[in-house]
């Protein structure tokens, strides 16, 4: 199951928990608690348009729990995930891509979230 593509994805999870160095790229609280490899962190796919594709720095933020349901089944999640996005895309220093057709909260939770939503 190795495959190219499962081993950058892999490869941006752990950039972007890298880059959150253990606070929610979100709400900027310290992750809930340690995980098994570190400070827990979800990782979200922003949904940006542009070059790079799903896989790339600027297309996933990491979030604590709270702050990544937020996003995909908050009332106001839409617009979190816009405003996350536009943090991200100027702590990459990168040009602000977002489409509006695609909100997260109809392609529903896309990430590599092993629990499936509760509600
Ligand atoms: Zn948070
Ligand atoms: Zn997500």
């Amino acid at each position: 199951m190795l495959r190219n593509t499962s081993l950058r994805a892999t490869a941006i999870r752990l950039y972007a928990l890298k880059r959150a160095n253990g606070r929610c790229e979100g709400c900027e609280k310290p992750a809930p608690f340690d995980g098994k490899f570190g400070p827990f962190l979800e990782v979200h796919h922003l949904h940006r348009l542009g070059d790079g594709g799903p896989d790339h720095p600027g297309n996933v933020i990491a979030l604590c729990p709270n702050c990544h349901r937020e996003v995909h089944f908050g009332k106001k999640g839409q617009k979190y995930n816009l405003a996350l996005t536009e943090r991200i895309m100027r702590l990459e220093n990168e040009q602000f891509y977002y489409t509006q057709e695609r909100p997260a909260f109809i392609l529903g939770p896309v990430d590599e979230d092993p629990r499936a939503p509760e509600a």
